[in-house]
């Protein structure tokens, strides 16, 4: 049986492992599909301490998995299927096969929702991003007209935050009116540099023939005209989806999908800790989940501890 299985190799699955396997608990690491987690998608980090530089993000993450693995880590390409957390020890199916464990730490991160057009894809990373406080001052956008798609306060903060950057930001939204908090949504729209684009939604980015974003193509809702506008970059904030599926009804969490902690970074379910963007629909920051993660693994070990006594 194993003493602590860690679901995911992010910023919070690997530092957790770190913390863990340097308490000499030889903690079990399941990458699931994407080894390494989100960061693995982006070139360069500019903002996680101790890179004066940046670092790529590949790079980072291959760093951070051997630094867990130099103190006992055991990290395996493998998928969680499904858990059963009704009865200790708990077990989960992965790969097909069945794992027992004492303490389960879920690092399964979350995904950015897409608007799902086949040119956003083509362009990701030459143009179109999903985070503004990580892409926003790269050079590439700096003093270009810059698109933010989205009426929620995600969407406002990027559109802001990239006020310092950009010549104009244009926050295209499908309704006649900010979904934000009123606060938040005043805030944008006294903005000079922001300009709302209502009942609108983006239908291509272009240009895919060039290989980088010059633009969006733009359609009214209301009287389905079609438009061009010109920008260096297109920000996605429609929101994120959880990676948290296989918990559902098993393990507490708010209606979008995160997962609820009750005290630190325990959840509903002794024994069962959580950490990261699976749990955080607020900073979702390499940093922050690797702070998660340290959390929750001194939380399990201490966990581990107490049964022991
Ligand atoms: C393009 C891009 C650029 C970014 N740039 C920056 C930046 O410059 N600075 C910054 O601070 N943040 C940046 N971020 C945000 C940062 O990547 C995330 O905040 C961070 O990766 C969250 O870490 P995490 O460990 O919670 O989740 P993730 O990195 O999403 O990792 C989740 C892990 O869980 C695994 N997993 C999921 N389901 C299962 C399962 N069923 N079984 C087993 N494993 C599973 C996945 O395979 C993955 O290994 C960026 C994000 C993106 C998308």
């Amino acid at each position: 049986m194993e003493k602590v299985v860690i679901i995911g190799t992010g910023c919070a699955g690997l530092t957790a492992a770190l913390y863990i396997a340097r308490a000499n608990l030889n903690p079990l690491v399941l990458t699931g599909l994407m080894p390494g987690g989100l960061l693995t998608t982006t070139s360069i980090v500019e903002n996680f301490p101790g890179f004066p530089e940046g670092i790529d993000g590949y790079e980072l993450m291959t760093r951070m998995q051997k630094q867990a693995e130099r103190f006992g880590a055991r990290v395996q390409f493998a998928t969680v299927e499904s858990v059963d957390l009704s009865k200790k020890p708990y077990s989960l199916i992965v790969d097909g096969e069945k794992v027992e464990a004492e303490t389960i730490i879920i690092a399964s991160g979350a995904g950015h929702r897409h608007l799902g057009l086949e040119s956003e894809d083509l362009l990701e990373k030459k143009g179109v991003t999903y985070c503004a406080t990580c892409d926003g001052a790269l050079p590439m956008f700096r003093n270009q007209p810059l698109v933010v798609v989205g009426g929620g306060d995600s969407a406002c903060e990027e559109a802001t935050y990239l006020t310092r950057f950009g010549s104009v930001v244009y926050l295209i939204h499908r309704r006649d009116s900010l979904r934000a908090s009123r606060i938040m949504a005043e805030r944008t729209l006294a903005n000079p540099k922001i300009k709302p684009i209502w009942d609108s939604v983006v239908t291509e980015v272009l240009d895919v023939k060039q290989d980088k974003v010059t633009g969006v193509r733009v359609k009214h809702l209301k009287t389905n005209a079609e438009s061009t506008l010109d920008c260096a970059g297109v920000f996605v904030a429609i929101g994120h989806v959880p990676n948290t599926q296989i918990f559902k009804g098993v393990v507490d969490m708010d209606e979008n999908g995160y997962i609820s902690r009750k005290e630190g970074s325990q959840t509903n379910v002794p024994g069962v800790f959580v950490a990261g963007d699976c749990s955080d629909h607020v900073y979702r920051q390499a940093i922050t989940a690797a702070g998660m993660g340290c959390a929750a693994a001194i939380d399990a070990e201490r966990y581990l501890a107490a049964l022991s006594q």
